[in-house]
Formats: C-alpha cells, sequence, structure tokens
C-alpha cells in the first residue's frame, strides 16, 4: 500500500522536471494516473475530486497553481487565497501521492506567448463576461496535461463550463486523456463550496445563498410544468433581486452540451447563474431534467 495510506504527506514538486520525472516513473511501473488541476485554498469540492482519482488511479498528481492568464487586469489575481501549508495537510488526509505547485515563472517562463484558442462552447456566459478567461484555461490545462502525461484528469461541475470547455479541448486536439466531471461539493444549506466563499462576511454569506436558491427555483418552476425558458430566467432574477443579490452577470437557460441559449425546455437543461456578492463574484450551475 506505501504511499496509499492516508495521512502520509504527498511529495511536494515545484519545478516541471522533477513532475515530469516522477510521472514517467510511475508509468513505467505501469501505474495509472490521475490528475487534479486546482488553483489551491482546497476544500471538500476539491477533495472530492482527489477521492474520485484515489479511487480510480494508482498516482494522484494534484496541481495547485493560480493561473495568471485566466484572470482578467481588474479581477482578484493578487487577492486569490494561497494557503499552501494547509492545502497540504488536507491533501496527507486525502493520501494524495502528489503536489505540483510551482511558482509562476516555472510554467509561464520569460518569452512564454503561445496560447490555445478556446472551442465555441466558451463563446457564451462565462467567456462573454471575463473575456479571455477560457484562453487562460485552455492553455494552463493543456500544459499540465502535457507536463502530468495523466490517464484520467478530474474537474467539477462547478465549473460547468469549463469543464465543457475542456472535453471538447481534449476532442478537437486529440488529447489522450479521459475526463471525468464530478458533482458539485456543497454545504449543509446549499451553499456551492467555492476557495472565493471565504471572502465574503458573514452577511454577504448569507446572501450568497441566493444563488442556490434562483436554481432550485429554475428546478421548481420546470417541475411544475413550466417550459418557457425566459420565464424560467426571469423566475432565476427575481430569487436574485428578493434577496438583494443585483448585480447579476447572468442567470440564464442552456443546452448542457453546447451552452448556447435555450427558448424551451424540452430536454435536459442547465440553469446556470453568475452574480456579485459584495466584492465576490460567484457561480453555480443545476442540471434540470423536464
Ligand atoms: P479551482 O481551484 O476553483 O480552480 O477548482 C479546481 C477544480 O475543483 C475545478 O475542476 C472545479 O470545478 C472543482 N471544484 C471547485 N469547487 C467545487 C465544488 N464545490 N464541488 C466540486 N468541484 C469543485
Amino acid at each position: 500500500m506505501g504511499n496509499r495510506e492516508k495521512e502520509s504527506t504527498p511529495r511536494l514538486v515545484d519545478n516541471t522536471a522533477d513532475l515530469r520525472r516522477a510521472v514517467a516513473d510511475a508509468r513505467a511501473a505501469g501505474k495509472t494516473i490521475g490528475l487534479v488541476p486546482t488553483m489551491g485554498a482546497l476544500h471538500e469540492g476539491h477533495l472530492s475530486l482527489v477521492r474520485a482519482s484515489r479511487a480510480e488511479c494508482d498516482l494522484t498528481v494534484v496541481t495547485i497553481f493560480v493561473n495568471p492568464t485566466q484572470f482578467g487586469p481588474h479581477e482578484d489575481l493578487e487577492k486569490y487565497p494561497r494557503t499552501l501549508e494547509n492545502d497540504l495537510r488536507l491533501l496527507a488526509g486525502e493520501g494524495a501521492d502528489l503536489a505540483f505547485a510551482p511558482p509562476r515563472e516555472a510554467l509561464y517562463p520569460a518569452g512564454f506567448s503561445t496560447y490555445v484558442d478556446p472551442p465555441d462552447v466558451a463563446l457564451t456566459l462565462e467567456g462573454k463576461c471575463r473575456p479571455g478567461h477560457f484562453r487562460g484555461v485552455t492553455t494552463i490545462v493543456l500544459k499540465l496535461f502535457n507536463l502530468a502525461q495523466a490517464h484520467v484528469a478530474y474537474f467539477g461541475q462547478k465549473d460547468y463550463q469549463q469543464a465543457r470547455v475542456i472535453d471538447r479541448m481534449v476532442h478537437d486536439l486529440d488529447v489522450p486523456i479521459i475526463i471525468r466531471v464530478c458533482p458539485i461539493v456543497r454545504e449543509s444549506d446549499g451553499l456551492a463550496m467555492s476557495s472565493r466563499n471565504r471572502y465574503m462576511n458573514p452577511a454577504e454569506r448569507d446572501k450568497a445563498l441566493a444563488l442556490w436558491r434562483c436554481l432550485t427555483a429554475a428546478r421548481d418552476l420546470v417541475a411544475s410544468g413550466q417550459r418557457d425558458a425566459a420565464t424560467v430566467a426571469t423566475g432565476m432574477r427575481a430569487v436574485l433581486q428578493e434577496r438583494e443579490v443585483t448585480r447579476i452577470d447572468y442567470a440564464a437557460l442552456a443546452d448542457p452540451d453546447t451552452l448556447q441559449p435555450v427558448t424551451t425546455i424540452e430536454g435536459p437543461t442547465m440553469a446556470l447563474v453568475a452574480a456579485h456578492v459584495g466584492k465576490t463574484r460567484l457561480i453555480d450551475n443545476l442540471r434540470l431534467e423536464p
């Protein structure tokens, strides 16, 4: 069992050469590799991905890197929480084998200038609100796939569009890796776990629940027979506004594959929301099955 026992600290690697060597050794020994890309400030959502990898793969590699290219110029790159010591402690508790936490220059050395042009599914929703975001995501994720040489990579449904973008990229660019998308882990009241939740004070934390409430309202409307997407979206907005969440980036119904807007809810449909609570931008989503 060795490194599969819980409470053994994962090996910490901060450079690409050591990562390449570790995964090459694992592959040579016939091990399967699972990759969990994160930006750190780990919580139960991240740990659920680690567990999924541990259940399926022999070696679990968790990357911790606050990727500058996916942040807009006025976003929270500088203040994004960095909690490496605690992250390593949590990963030890889950039996992760290797933590790759490189400095920025290790992945973006001087002269770096090649980017992945994201697929069409990146054009709506988050892609519209955060220009350049998915270009940063596809670029870093492809780099991590190339470095980690994993058989399987684990992502959360929390970032639903991101998972669709990566799935499409892997398909379009023939990247030999399996993408698994794991369910959203929520607090007991329904708030989706997020590293950004720690930005909020108690009053904001209270308000933030409006996102989950607006998604469940959409689910209830559809369950009661409502099929008009505009009506459901209006209902979602009303719930947000009632709870004084007024800076809404979108509250939308979209096709689960393309993320294009739907007008009539005929089959499985994604309800997606992005809104600001105080200075914190939050996203959430729920799959609706009419
Ligand atoms: P992040 O560190 O926010 O970039 O997230 C790293 C990975 O964890 C992404 O695949 C996220 O979708 C996933 N993730 C974040 N929050 C959750 C959550 N509450 N439940 C499940 N997965 C999550």
